[in-house]
């Protein structure tokens, strides 16, 4: 059952976890500040303790309470806050969120969430909220209710039903660290609407000091093909784009980005479901919205770095 925004603030004023759903993917959410309920989230989602979670606050002055934003940081903020983008920055000190949501860093990761149930909540709340997806560590994000619950409902004392997510696809990461900013993750928060803001991204930023990167990630029970022309034996190809394949399992039969990165986790999951020998995918232009759907699927396909 759908918690109200009132269940959901008593839940975390308590130290308990709550599913909170947000406009990327559902998060499973606690207390920045408190280290037994954050401790409690790396637990039910078995997440490496050196991986550090996203303070997800209600608005810029939120932000600024907990990380000391530069002129760029601020542009960002300003461009793209409520909305799909974290911003790693200095942390300032203090116990709002505490040593093991940074995994002991010396920067945070901060974001102000666009989904109206996430604001109401996190206003209410008035302090950070650590909010890393749903999902055990390893697994495709969820972006409906009830695939949320099915992976970590288990440790939620609360959950609110905020219907499907509209991306789909996690936020996008940039790092203004070491007077440099650079792109950490991809994101429905394009490279170039990016740097329409703040210039050109530093190369190279993937991966660097986002320890995030390290690991598998995203990836369903069955193995990931990416770039398929065609099905193999015993595989579900999700297409992309006119005449790829079975309509029923097409990622956006018009070849729409924006559509493809809101159906890609929950057809990953579906595809699953049906345990087939292999779930091959379409090729996905590698621009806009494209380079986070290939980055995910890359990943779910067993590479990294
Ligand atoms: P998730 O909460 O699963 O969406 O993941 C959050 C992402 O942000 C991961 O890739 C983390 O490694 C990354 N992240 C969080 N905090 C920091 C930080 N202080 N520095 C660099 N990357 C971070
Ligand atoms: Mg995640």
């Amino acid at each position: 059952m759908s918690a109200s925004d009132e269940d959901a603030v008593r839940v975390l004023r308590a130290g308990g976890l709550v599913i909170l759903p947000t406009e990327t993917v559902y998060g499973l959410a606690a207390d920045a500040g408190n280290a037994a309920a954050v401790a409690a989230i790396f637990a039910a989602k078995g997440r490496p303790r050196f991986n550090p979670l996203i303070a997800h606050v209600a608005d810029l002055l939120g932000a600024e309470a907990v990380a000391e934003l530069n002129e760029a940081a601020r542009a960002l903020a300003e461009a793209f806050w409520p909305g799909p983008l974290t911003i790693v920055a200095p942390a300032r000190a203090g116990d709002a969120v505490c040593d093991l949501a940074r995994a002991g860093l010396d920067s945070i990761a901060v974001r102000v969430p666009g989904h109206p149930r996430a604001r109401a909540v996190l206003s209410a709340f008035g302090g950070p909220v650590v909010a890393p997806s749903a999902n055990r560590s390893g697994r495709p994000s969820p972006t409906t209710f009830a695939d949320a619950v099915e992976e970590t409902g288990f440790a939620a004392a609360g959950a609110i039903d905020g219907g499907a997510c509209v991306v789909g696809v996690e936020s996008t990461v940039v790092s203004v660290m070491d007077g440099r900013i650079a792109l950490l993750r991809p994101g429905s928060v394009t490279r170039a609407e990016i740097e329409a803001q703040v210039g050109p991204l530093a190369a190279g930023g993937e991966g660097r000091r986002s320890p995030g990167r390290l690991t598998l990630h995203y990836a369903p029970d069955a193995p990931v093909r990416i770039e398929a022309e065609a099905a193999g034996a015993g595989e579900i190809l999700l297409g992309f784009g006119p005449g790829a394949g079975d309509p029923r399992w097409s990622l956006s039969p018009a070849g729409d980005l924006r559509e493809a990165a809101a159906n890609l986790f929950r057809m990953l999951r579906e595809a699953d479901r049906e345990r087939p020998a292999g779930i091959a995918v379409s090729p996905i232009p590698d621009e806009g919205l494209g380079e986070a759907i290939n980055d995910r699927l890359r990943r779910a396909a067993g590479f990294t770095g």
